[in-house]
């Protein structure tokens, strides 16, 4: 079967101003044709690096991608650019990553071009701009064809986004915060224009978030990060439900009902306190800072802010633990061995 895997990847990368460490550590993950795979952790916990090392915007330091079972080469030609079609990226803010002094036409006629896909003259481009425009629910196209991304709303900008990513044809899609954005009201209509794509077309989706809750609603499969690290993984429904790893019991203990987004409420699931805020500013509200990945804390990295802390966390990192159905937690409350006895600082507590 078509799958998508990156394994035992690290990436380094320094800042120019403030040199900083940004780091994923052992992180393996596979897409799914025709299935959402969420990832879900806080600002700085290397959520998005793993997107960009996928987009092989980054390179890899160690490990592999493979596309389609196979592996592929970084920065190579022909095979370079066959990947990068199939592999397409939508990101946090349309506004920026449309270009102001273009229309819409202008972007899709070059995504098209650049792809092999524009046809034969002009009658067939005009069809072509047409489709991807009914594909993501904008017509007529005549209405958007010849529009500037400013004369757009938040939420038709990342539907030519969209429409821009679809015009490469590809076998997954990468959505870094895609809704993170925009108004409240629209995001719900985003999410779904997603997952009609993705049925429709097979699309394998991972989808970048700080929201837990909108994971539920979206994804077929919910990994939560740490740190730089996957903590937890299985399917949505039961990742959010019955949450194993501490580190996603206390993110869903500070998320709000999802239904009321499924239901169509305009409260956002990302925003318990009301508003439109932009989400990068909200993320930190959980108990505590996500610690720097300059230095890791030692052991299990979530041990200074885990309230259920044993000894042994401080020092030895927890591997995947399996549970039922599927789901698992790098966690060492759920190691076969006999429990240990609380840490100190609890007891004192
Ligand atoms: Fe908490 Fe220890 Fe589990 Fe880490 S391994 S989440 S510190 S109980
Ligand atoms: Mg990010």
């Amino acid at each position: 079967s078509k799958h998508f895997a990156v394994r035992r990847t690290l990436r380094h990368f320094a800042d120019r101003a403030r040199p900083v460490v940004h780091a994923v550590d052992d992180v393996s993950l596979t897409l799914r044709r025709g299935s959402v795979t969420a990832v879900v952790g806080e600002s700085g916990s290397g959520k998005s690096t793993i997107a960009r090392l996928l987009a092989q915007l980054y390179p890899t330091t160690s490990g592999e991608l493979l596309l389609h079972g196979r592996p592929t080469r970084v920065g190579r030609g022909r095979a370079f650019r066959a990947y990068c079609r199939q592999v397409q990226l939508i990101f946090q803010d349309p506004f920026g990553s449309l270009n102001p002094t273009h229309t819409v036409r202008y972007h899709l006629t070059r995504a098209l071009r650049i792809h092999g896909r524009a046809g034969q003259g002009p009658a067939e481009l005009e069809q072509a701009l047409a489709e991807l425009l009914g594909r993501v629910h904008l017509s007529p196209p005549e209405r958007y064809l010849d529009s500037f991304p400013h004369q757009l709303s938040g939420g038709q900008r990342q539907r030519v986004a969209i429409a821009r990513a679809m015009a490469a044809d590809p076998a997954v899609l990468l959505a870094d915060e895609p809704v993170s954005m925009l108004d409240v009201s629209i995001r719900l209509g985003i999410l779904n224009l997603l997952r009609d794509l993705k049925e429709r077309l097979n699309l394998a989706i991972l989808y970048i978030t700080h929201d837990i809750a909108s994971a539920r609603y979206f994804a077929d499969e919910t990994l939560v990060m740490y740190a730089g690290r996957l903590v937890e993984g299985g399917d949505s429904e039961t990742v959010t439900q019955r949450p194993a790893h501490p580190y996603t019991q206390l993110l869903t203990s500070s998320a709000p009902d999802p239904d009321r987004i499924v239901a169509g409420d305009p409260t956002p699931a990302t925003d318990p306190a009301g508003g439109e805020v932009v989400a990068e500013e909200r993320e930190n509200e959980t108990a505590g800072e996500p610690p720097s990945l300059i230095s890791p804390p030692s052991g299990c990295r979530f041990h200074p802010r885990c309230p259920k802390a044993m000894a042994r966390c401080r020092t030895e990192s927890p591997p995947r633990f399996d549970l039922a159905d599927g789901q698992w937690a790098a966690c060492w409350l759920y190691a076969p061995e006999p429990a240990e006895r609380p840490a100190a600082r609890e007891a004192s507590a």
